[in-house]
């Protein structure tokens, strides 16, 4: 039970050893190795479980960075749940250096949005449905290179009409043949279908 079960690069096992982590959590066991491998996951956990490491560890180490393009979307209800997951991406990218992440939420300045994506050409962007969404239909982020589209809190999003609709219209942005990972603490009967309707044979975990 070792993180270097996971044949992880070593920049993110250094990574791993210098957040603390000692050992994987349940679901990270349970997901990272399907996730790792290409596999469409949805998963249900608790809050605090580990959920973010999941996704942030399986793409950090399936991302080859190429400059302008995004290649890993993340989209989440909140703000505060989207700096939470920048965190997360910082922490574990920092020994892995040509790995760059954007944040783009409601609330902050559109100009300033496309300022970075024009300028810094961010590999991993995170943001809530509806600027992300705004971005995307001004061409200021480019979705045709999306290898990777995460959502995070996908009840959350799949529950309101307006954050459904914005994320189906993200993701009809994309090119289709992305990896996707959807995470939860609930995922009831009515979500499910919604979720698996932008999956391809998912491995579903409910831990
Ligand atoms: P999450 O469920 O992803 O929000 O993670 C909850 C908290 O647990 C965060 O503070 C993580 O940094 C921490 N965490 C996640 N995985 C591990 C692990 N394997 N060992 C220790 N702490 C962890």
């Amino acid at each position: 039970d070792s993180f270097r079960d996971f044949q992880l690069k070593t920049e993110l096992l250094q990574a791993i050893t210098d957040a603390g982590y000692e050992y994987p959590s349940e679901v990270q066991k349970q997901a990272i190795p399907s996730a790792i491998l290409g596999r469409d996951i949805l998963c249900q956990g608790a809050s605090g479980t580990g959920k973010t490491a999941v996704y942030v560890l399986a793409t950090l180490q399936q991302l080859q960075p190429i400059d302008g393009q995004v290649s890993v979307l993340v989209v989440c209800p909140t703000n505060e749940l989207a700096f939470q997951i920048t965190s997360a991406y910082e922490r574990f990218s920092k020994h892995l250096p040509n790995i760059k992440v954007s944040t783009f939420v409601g609330g902050t300045s559109t100009a300033e949005n496309r300022y970075i994506l024009r300028n810094k050409c961010p590999h991993v962007v995170i943001g809530t449905p509806g600027r992300l969404l705004a971005l995307a239909k001004m061409r200021a982020l480019r979705l045709d290179f999306i290898q990777y589209f995460i959502i995070d809190e996908c009840d959350q999003i799949f529950k309101m009409h307006d954050t459904r609709r914005d994320v189906r219209k993200i993701f009809n942005m994309t090119s289709m043949n992305n990896q996707v990972l959807m995470l939860s603490a609930t995922i009831n009967e009515f979500i499910q279908p919604i979720c698996k309707e932008f999956m391809r044979k998912p491995i579903e975990l409910y831990i």
